[in-house]
């Protein structure tokens, strides 16, 4: 067999759960990639830490002080590595010429430029910044379109859709005898609690999810399923689908991460263990398959497999983030901001955990005036929001 070619990475994000999770299949495979650059935001001691085993290029941190610390500390550890600073730097690392993939795991609108840096010039996009897809959805998939990059999905379901689907399904879903797409969810920590008890939930119980182990804002998310109505979106975009094609699965166990049902009543699934190593391993190698560092899935242990419709009267986030892609424009953007806003001040504990929902659908119910047609609108949907959002928890803490 021939050496495949060698894939020079950026990581963004990668002292986060997928990133150190990209970290590892890497290092498993050093004559197929090479990092290029590595970023976090402030976790310094960490981006260190990763400096010194995967030896990038460059470093990206996001305060100038702290690049001078790391710059300094890499200097004595005898390492030349080059530190930049600030959000221009994240999408100079990702549109950089020698950089064949970026794997975009920054959480949150923060990860959307750097992103569509990466889209627009035309590299193997591994997409695990879902919000990025969900606000920007037409500008980001006709930027792909553009430049010939290659978009592959790193969200699990999303990756398991795309499994599952023909290899060149572009053209329509409908047009490759595609009836349903069926996004398993896994119900989050609190699912078949009442309305009275998930009122009352603290984050360390939110962050603590069942089956996966991530980072804290989407471990919020996919306690309120928030996550699951970004994941309705993300899924619209990346397979050009209505949310009507779109059938969210409950599915306790997370084994079968997603399914795509045919006109000829075939079910295709996608199962395996719940560890993102998988479906960053896919992208990665993509067309061809490389070892994850995970167990093939011990089926007598699973033993069975559990299905239940959402219920969208206790956890209304999947209703307002569908409502939202109906509404189309500027919405999704808004539900993205409003969310972030309120997931932060839930883990800052300015905010109970209900209130999540309430303040997204208070800040969609507001007029507002604006297209989603460029990088501009977007940004000032983003802000106009996250100013709504912020208003409306100050006025429920007075
Ligand atoms: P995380 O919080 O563990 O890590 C986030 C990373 O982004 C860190 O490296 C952090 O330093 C960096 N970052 C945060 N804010 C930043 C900013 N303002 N500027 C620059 N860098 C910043 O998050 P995660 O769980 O790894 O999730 C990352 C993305 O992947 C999210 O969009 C999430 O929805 C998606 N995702 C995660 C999982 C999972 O299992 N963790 C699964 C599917 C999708
Ligand atoms: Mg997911």
């Amino acid at each position: 067999m021939s050496q495949p070619a060698l894939q020079r990475i950026t990581v963004l994000g990668s002292t986060g759960s997928i990133g150190k999770s990209t970290l590892e299949v890497i290092a498993k495979h050093p004559e197929r990639y090479h990092v290029y650059a590595l970023t976090a935001h402030t976790s310094k001691e960490a981006l260190l830490a990763q400096c010194k085993v995967h030896r990038p290029v460059v470093a990206v941190l996001d305060h100038p002080a702290d690049a001078a610390w790391l710059q300094q500390a890499l200097l004595a550890s005898g390492l030349s590595i080059e530190v930049l600073a600030g959000p221009e730097a994240l999408c100079r690392v990702s549109r950089e010429v020698s950089v064949d993939t970026v794997m975009a795991a920054i959480v949150g609108a923060a990860g959307l430029l750097p992103a569509l840096a990466a889209a627009e010039s035309g590299k193997r996009v591994l997409l695990a910044n879902k919000e990025a897809l969900v606000m920007s959805g037409a500008l980001f998939m006709d930027a792909v379109a553009r430049s010939g990059a290659t978009l592959l999905p790193i969200d699990s379901e999303h990756n398991a859709i795309y499994q599952c689907l023909p290899l060149e399904h572009r053209g329509g879903l409908r047009q490759h005898g595609v009836r349903q797409l069926l996004l398993t969810a896994s119900g989050g920590p609190f699912r078949g609690w009442s309305a009275e008890s998930i009122a009352t939930v603290t984050p360390e119980q939110a962050c603590n999810h069942p089956n996966w182990s991530m980072g804290r804002k989407i471990s919020v998310d996919s306690a309120t399923l928030m996550n699951k109505g970004l994941e309705l979106i993300e899924a619209c975009w990346l397979f050009d689908a209505t949310p009507d094609q779109i059938q969210v699965v409950v599915h306790p166990q997370s084994v079968i991460h997603s399914m795509v049902a045919y006109d000829d009543g075939s079910v295709i699934a996608q199962l395996g263990n719940p560890d993102m190593r998988t479906p960053i391993a896919y992208g990665l190698s993509w067309p061809e398959r490389i070892d994850a560092g995970v167990e093939t899935l011990d089926l007598f242990q699973v033993a069975r497999l559990d299905f239940e419709a959402p219920d969208e009267m206790r956890f209304p986030c999947l209703r307002l983030a569908r409502e939202a892609m109906l509404m189309g424009g500027a919405a999704p953007a808004i539900l993205n901001a409003a969310n972030e806003v309120a997931v932060d001040a839930f883990l800052d504990k300015r905010l109970g955990f209900s209130d999540i929902a309430a303040v997204v659908a208070n800040v969609m119910a507001e007029p507002y005036d604006g297209r989603a047609d460029t990088l501009e609108q977007i940004l000032a949907a983003d802000q106009w929001a996250r100013e709504h959002a912020a208003l409306i928890i100050q006025q429920q803490v007075a």
